[in-house]
């Protein structure tokens, strides 16, 4: 299967899905209507931009228009998603498409097949006798090792870490906190398992310094995925190169600017198009993420395309009121010149597009004072003079369950209601 092959094949599917989309769905015959966009238009895949973009506020609004009311009853399932933002949204999926299948091809690429024995830290795991007979039953004879990760004690991990060695485990996953706790230690007591060929944080992104103690502790490759609560896994790190490769016959990913342009090699918003779900299709779905699709072609032989890890949420950049964006990374670099004389810092902007810059300084004297103005006037030029910008120290800055969040822009999350 070569890159032309599969570049066609999800062409064709984004193609159809679009016609079913427009046929089918009364919410797509009217959003597309209104916006003159019609499937006939879709010629070649240029033509892609021209489908208008998706938001979430649309799905949540529209729900049951969203289906196709022709749809047999027993292929419609649903998944709930968001809730921080005090909008839980309910989102119509196909039965027919199989997360699990999906998994497992790209495991395939790590080695790793279903009948290998399998380390699982859980939040619920089988406590009972007859559930435990039972899923050794089901499992059999593949051999699993559990860790409830809801109350752990240390003889707890102990043990789970003697059962990964006695029952020749060959990949874990789990929750970070789980996993970290039994990185900790087996780095402690200087354990190795050496049969592990993959550790699987389904809680992802980590923090660098997180994946790192964690490679060293269980010797393998931590696995890094992209997915949502919509559709399950989008993409699945390549065990090679460390980018992702999209399942790129069941997802499209899209990366495109303020302006909806398609970038290529370029950080913009993340849009998912479902090529799976027949019952209540997500079309140039904007997910929240920011990310990179990549142009290059993978070396290990799996010809799906590449995109980097997904780092940052939309809400981790403010917008000006023109529209101009200024991302996350971009900020951070600002103050990570400072880093000297600032332990803390956070950017807010507010609803009305003004900026406040928290900033916990070391010491209050005349270079953190002039620095301070170097950031302002710095923003300033950023933002074109179109908001005010306040920078104010502090001696407290607000964590969200212990994590500093760096960037909060109710703008952003406004303007996408993407979850917090
Ligand atoms: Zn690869």
């Amino acid at each position: 299967m070569g890159g032309g092959k599969i570049e066609e094949e999800n062409w064709q599917l984004r193609k159809e899905i679009v016609r079913i989309a427009y046929e089918r769905v009364p919410f797509y015959k009217k959003f597309y209507n209104e916006r003159d966009f019609n499937p006939s238009m879709l010629t070649t895949p240029e033509t892609w931009e021209l489908v208008p973009i998706l938001e979430k506020r649309f799905v949540r609004d529209n729900l049951e228009e969203m289906k196709d009311p022709s749809a047999n009853p027993k292929f419609i399932s649903y998944t709930q998603t968001g809730g921080s933002t005090g909008t839980p949204m309910r989102v119509y999926t196909d039965r027919r498409h199989l997360v699990e299948v999906q998994t497992w091809r790209a495991f395939g690429h790590w080695g790793i097949s279903p009948a290998d024995n399998e380390g699982i830290i859980h939040r619920r795991v089988p406590t009972t006798f007859v559930s435990k007979m039972k899923n050794r039953l089901l499992w059999w004879p593949t051999k699993r090792a559990y860790l409830n990760a809801s109350s752990m004690s240390w003889e707890d991990v102990a043990k789970f870490v003697n059962d990964l060695k006695h029952k020749n485990i060959v990949w874990i996953q789990g929750y970070v906190g789980g996993l970290e706790m039994v990185a900790d230690y087996m780095i402690k007591h200087n354990l190795k398992v050496d049969t592990l060929r993959m550790v699987w944080s389904t809680s992802a992104p980590l923090h660098d310094s997180v994946r790192m103690k964690m490679e060293r502790a269980f010797g393998c490759k931590i696995m890094n995925q992209y997915g949502c609560n919509e559709m399950g896994n989008i993409a699945m790190q390549c065990p090679h190169c460390g980018d992702l490769h999209i399942e790129y016959d069941m997802a499209h990913i899209d990366i495109v600017d303020t302006k909806g342009h398609l970038l290529m090699d370029e950080e913009g918003d993340i849009l998912l198009t479902h090529l799976r779900n027949r019952v209540a299709p997500l079309i140039k779905y904007r997910l929240g993420d920011r990310g990179v699709r990549l142009s290059r072609q993978c070396a290990c032989g799996n010809p799906m395309p590449l995109m980097s890890p997904v780092k940052g949420r939309i809400s981790d950049a403010v917008y000006t009121p023109s529209g101009v964006l200024i991302t996350g990374e971009y900020l951070t670099a600002i103050f990570d010149k400072y880093a000297l004389l600032f332990s803390q810092y956070q950017v807010k902007q507010w609803d009305d597009y003004s900026i406040t810059v928290y900033v916990k300084a070391y010491k209050n004297d005349e270079i953190t004072q002039a620095a301070l103005k170097c950031i302002q006037s710095q923003l300033n030029k950023d933002t074109r003079g179109e908001m005010p910008v306040n920078i104010e120290l502090t001696d407290y800055i607000k964590s969200n369950k212990g994590k500093i969040q760096y960037i909060i822009s109710e703008v952003a999350l406004k303007k996408y209601e993407v979850e917090k």
